[in-house]
């Protein structure tokens, strides 16, 4: 079966509430789209607003290599000329060969909502499309409301189809727009739609022959990955979806669902093996973009897809990995994660310690001392998970003979307001300003430093003193820096997590601090960040 992915993460993904894309970060989207195999990427609706025309306008340069940019709008509006509608002619002149239109395909829509006669709808959706297959674009018709059409007036809905094919689409999508069908009415309804299309087909007015029937759900009822596998069992061919299931409401169909789905339980090849190990990658790129928190319990690409706490499961998978999990992660490009926290065994951390290549050899004692110390520092705040840096400090801290390559002996932060001019006019300013002392063997270093705010002076003030001992630390620097209110505490006693991320431009790493002092938890994040890099290249040995 040759099936077609299309991907509306630019368009309708970036409906979710709180997503704004830059031009840039789309660009750099489609590139990410187009690696993983996608066929079509949506890039936005040049009509609606001016950044998607610049979008259009840039993407013109794009070298992709298998994905083609689609460009959205919608059908000429009612008693109008589609050559005089301002949105067709912004898509005919967007520079994108592969135009998608969305349509009304349910009678209650167009007498209700569009308040016009269902034999004007047609004729907007034909007109429409020729005039897109008139200026050489390839049209896909964008059912709206198709199955809600075909559970009130199955004929018309059909009829919406009949004629975007007869008019040249190459595909007519059937959408779910408001999310509420069954997958049950979407296989019947899909069916019958693929034989409404081959009708057309067969009286040949559709020269190339070769339109299709793709899908298009959203998740209001938790279904919208359920109603687009129905569809492709009824003999729906394109799919489209967001990655990540980003879209308005709750969301899309998740195309980070249905790929490996396809692939690796229905044995549909949509892309190939190589391609869907990047697939995490790819998922996490977006959500980094999107400026949104990875959802960790995503099925096959979030964090915890393939983690294990409990102590019995964890014996189960390091005894047989496919013990409790349904495929192998990897080939998602996702990886088995053993969790360690007050659930633990000793099982956890001497898998974790292992997954993280530590040939230090962990006794029985030391082992269940580095558990305790663990269960304590999560119950503080601390989380391992994305601090494989940390963690790894710690089970080096938990030898006797470990010998850390500085010591902090203490520090001041001062933060200043104030206006430049002696007068308290003029414009205000922050100062920051930090004092470090830090232990070197037998040494003591005291450094003072300003910065751009707190953390930033007390990370110049510790990097100073350590250079003086260590200068290959030179070329480390902090590349991100996040804060999280701990959801678990509340008040002006929160609990703060700084986890930051570093770089020596070759290698990345990241740390975590907890503290209900932010300042005290960036500390602890910056110190381990240097720590571990020193222990990791430098011959300590002082
Ligand atoms: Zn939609």
């Amino acid at each position: 079966m040759s099936l077609k992915l299309y991907d509306t993460t630019l368009r309708d993904g970036s409906q979710k509430e709180g997503v704004s894309f830059s031009v840039v970060d789309k660009l750099r989207i489609a590139r990410k789209l187009d690696e993983l195999g996608i066929h079509y990427i949506e890039g936005g609706w040049p009509g609606s607003n001016p950044k998607d025309a610049e979008f259009f306008e840039q993407a013109r340069d794009l070298k992709l290599a298998n994905a083609q940019i689609a460009v959205f709008g919608s059908t000429r509006r009612p008693k109008t000329r589609a050559e005089t509608d301002g949105n067709l002619v912004a898509l005919a002149e967007s520079g994108a060969k592969i135009a998608t239109i969305v349509g009304k395909s349910s009678d209650l829509q167009v007498t209700q909502v569009l308040e016009t006669s269902l034999e004007e709808n047609l004729s907007m959706i034909a007109e429409s499309i020729q005039y897109l297959a008139e200026r050489g674009m390839t049209a896909i018709f964008d059912a709206e409301h198709f199955f809600d059409g075909f559970r009130s007036d199955s004929q018309y809905a059909l009829r919406c189809l009949e004629v975007a094919a007869e008019a040249g689409a190459a595909c007519l999508v059937l959408c779910d727009t408001n999310g509420g069908a069954l997958p049950d009415e979407v296989a019947r309804a899909v069916e019958a739609a693929v034989k409404a299309v081959a009708a057309v087909r067969a009286v040949a007015a559709v020269e190339s022959g070769s339109a299709e029937v793709g899908i298009h759900t959203h998740n209001d009822s938790g279904l919208a990955v359920a109603n687009t596998l129905a569809a492709v069992k009824a003999g729906a061919t394109h799919i489209q979806g967001t990655i990540n299931g980003y879209g308005e409401r709750c969301g899309n169909a998740n195309l980070c669902t249905i790929i490996p789905i396809l692939k690796l339980k229905m044995g549909v090849d949509c892309i190939s093996d190589a391609r869907l190990a990047h697939l995490t990658e790819v998922s996490r790129f977006v959500s980094e973009a999107a400026n949104l928190v990875p959802d960790a319990s995503l099925p096959y690409v979030g964090l915890s897809a393939f983690s294990h706490k409990g102590g019995l499961h964890v014996s189960g998978v390091s005894k047989w990995a496919d013990a409790y999990q349904h495929i192998d992660p990897t080939r998602v490009g996702n990886q088995l994660r053993v969790v360690v926290s007050e659930l633990s065994g000793r099982g956890n951390i001497i898998y974790k310690a292992k997954e993280r290549g530590l040939d230090l050899p962990l006794k029985g004692a030391e082992a269940q001392k580095l558990l305790e110390q663990v269960k304590l520092l999560e119950s503080r705040g601390f989380q391992y998970d994305n601090a494989e840096a940390s963690f790894e400090l710690l089970v080096r801290r938990a030898r006797p003979d470990y010998q850390p390559p500085f010591e902090l002996v203490d520090f001041m932060v001062v933060v200043e307001k104030r206006r430049r001019s002696p007068t308290g006019s003029g414009p205000e300013e922050m100062l920051s300003e930090a004092m470090v002392k830090v232990r070197v063997g037998p040494e003591i270093m005291h450094t003072v430093a300003e910065g751009n705010g707190p953390v930033n002076a007390l990370d110049q003030a510790l990097r100073k003193a350590l250079l003086q001992f260590y200068p290959s630390l030179a070329p480390v620097t902090l590349v991100d820096y996040k804060v999280r209110i701990l959801e678990e505490s509340t008040g002006t006693e929160s609990q703060v997590r700084v986890l930051i991320e570093s770089s020596d431009g070759k290698d990345t790493w990241r740390t975590v601090g907890s503290s209900t002092n932010i300042i005290e938890a960036s500390w602890l994040a910056l110190a381990d960040s240097l720590e571990y890099w020193l222990v990791k290249h430098e011959s300590v040995s002082r």
